[in-house]
């Protein structure tokens, strides 16, 4: 062991010494040479006379004084350093996600935003008027959404139309009122789609015929439905066309008369009627006079005039449920429901007197002609068309052989095979 001289400047003893405390603490090189710690003391023994304290020194290796507390700083600066390792990591990733989820919010805006702008610019431009209804479990209906068109369409702007919808149902004329509520009404308690057709009134006072058509949706599958999206589309063009279509069906083009398909048509229901209620009704053969002389002497295309005047002429004295048929060339049928014969009769005569008294002025000529017609009643008995027909035919013809512009029943004319009106 290396000496000490007690009384060294550097020394516990003389340091404490130094200090002139009872108790100091003193960090130093040891004997071996190693850092050590030590606690001083002087101490007064009673008992024992003496001119100096002693000092009594402890001492320890200062690293065995820091060991556990240096690996308990290491393990807790090492829990630290995994900790804040971790909580930064984890903040960077949770940075990261953060933009990716704020980038992708701000494109689904945006798209959402883009999507919104194409629609109401398509809504704005499309001939149509798109619509969504909602309807409460209680049956309430409360419009959601209405195109601009609707402002086109009947001149309620789309903010009114959301405010009070009904307003369209006073653009629509009554007859076709109740076809648009039943078909709503339907609609909605079934939970169905629905198509229907019906015309509203324009601003202009022009009627427009639309049609309208919507889906039925719900919130869940099998869930009941709350809401109804469709549109209302203006189909007057073709509504036209169709009307127009049905009448060139049913119309003789030249004088609009019902032509011989439509007439005859009519002709069997009538007596299929007559024959269920035991009711009557009765029909005239008419032909004119001479026409052919009429095309010889002023020309077809006046020919032409005289037969729609003709059936002018005849609408004019005939009622609403009696129907005037072209069975073809210059010949015409008229078809006298509830009417018997007397009756058909008398009515025959004032036609006949009417048209002689009315001749076409066509051109600067006046163009006289007559008719003869043929009267033949329709009741229980009448065992069919034909029969019907041929019969008036026979009265007509019988009309012409004894003198033209003449009425006569089928009952006048004699039992002679003719030529029958369905040749
Ligand atoms: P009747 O008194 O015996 O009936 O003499 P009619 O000259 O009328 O004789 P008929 O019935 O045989 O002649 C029919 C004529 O009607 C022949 C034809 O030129 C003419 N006709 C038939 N269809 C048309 C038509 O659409 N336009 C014109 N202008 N004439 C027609
Ligand atoms: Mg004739
Ligand atoms: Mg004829």
């Amino acid at each position: 062991m290396p000496q000490t001289k007690l009384t060294d400047d550097n020394n516990v003893f003389t340091a404490h010494l130094q200090a002139g405390q009872p108790e100091t603490e003193h960090v130093g090189t040891g004997f071996a040479g190693h850092p050590r710690m030590a606690v001083a003391r002087t101490i007064g023994l009673q008992d024992l006379s003496a001119s100096h304290g002693f000092v009594a020194v402890a001492s320890r290796d200062i690293d065995a004084v820091y060991a556990s507390w240096r690996f308990m700083t290491s393990v807790l600066f090492g829990l630290w350093l995994t900790v804040a390792s971790l909580a930064t990591w984890g903040l960077a990733r949770y940075q990261k996600s953060a933009a990716r989820l704020r980038d992708i919010a701000d494109k689904a805006e945006h798209d959402m935003r883009y999507s919104n702008e194409r629609f109401e610019q398509l809504a704005q431009t499309i001939p149509c008027v798109l619509y969504d209804f909602e309807v409460s479990a209680s049956g309430k209906v409360t419009v959601t959404y209405v195109s601009p068109y609707i402002q086109t369409l009947v001149g309620i702007t789309p903010e009114a139309f959301l405010a009070d919808y009904s307003q369209l149902t006073r653009r629509i004329p009554e007859e076709d009122r109740a076809v648009f509520l039943d078909a709503i009404a339907n609609a909605i308690s079934h939970g169905m789609a629905f198509e229907f057709e019906f015309r509203l009134q324009a601003p202009s006072g022009v009627m427009r015929w639309v049609r309208s058509t919507a889906t039925a949706g719900a919130s869940a599958k099998g869930a009941a439905v709350t809401h109804f999206s469709g549109f209302i589309f203006d189909i007057t063009d073709t509504k036209n066309q169709q009307l127009q279509l049905r009448d060139m069906a049913y119309q003789d083009p030249l004088t609009q008369a019902d032509n011989r398909r439509s007439f005859i048509e009519k002709l069997l229901a009538e007596i299929a009627r007559v024959q269920r209620y035991g009711e009557q009704a009765s029909l005239l053969m008419v032909d004119i006079d001479f026409f052919k002389q009429v095309n010889d002497t002023y020309g077809h295309l006046v020919g032409d005039v005289a037969l729609k005047h003709l059936v002018a002429v005849l609408q004019t004295g005939l009622r609403g449920l009696d129907s005037l048929g072209r069975l073809g060339g210059e010949e015409f049928a008229v078809l006298l429901p509830d009417t018997d014969l007397e009756a058909a009769t008398q009515l025959a005569e004032r036609l006949r007197l009417a048209v002689q008294a009315s001749p076409v002025i066509e051109a600067g000529q006046t163009v006289p002609f007559t008719i003869s017609i043929g009267v033949v009643a329709i009741t229980a008995d009448t065992p069919d068309m034909k029969t019907v027909l041929h019969m008036a035919d026979k009265a007509m013809y019988h009309a012409k052989q004894t003198g033209r512009n003449r009425v006569c029943t089928a009952a006048e004319a004699p039992d002679t095979t003719l030529q029958s009106a369905l040749d």
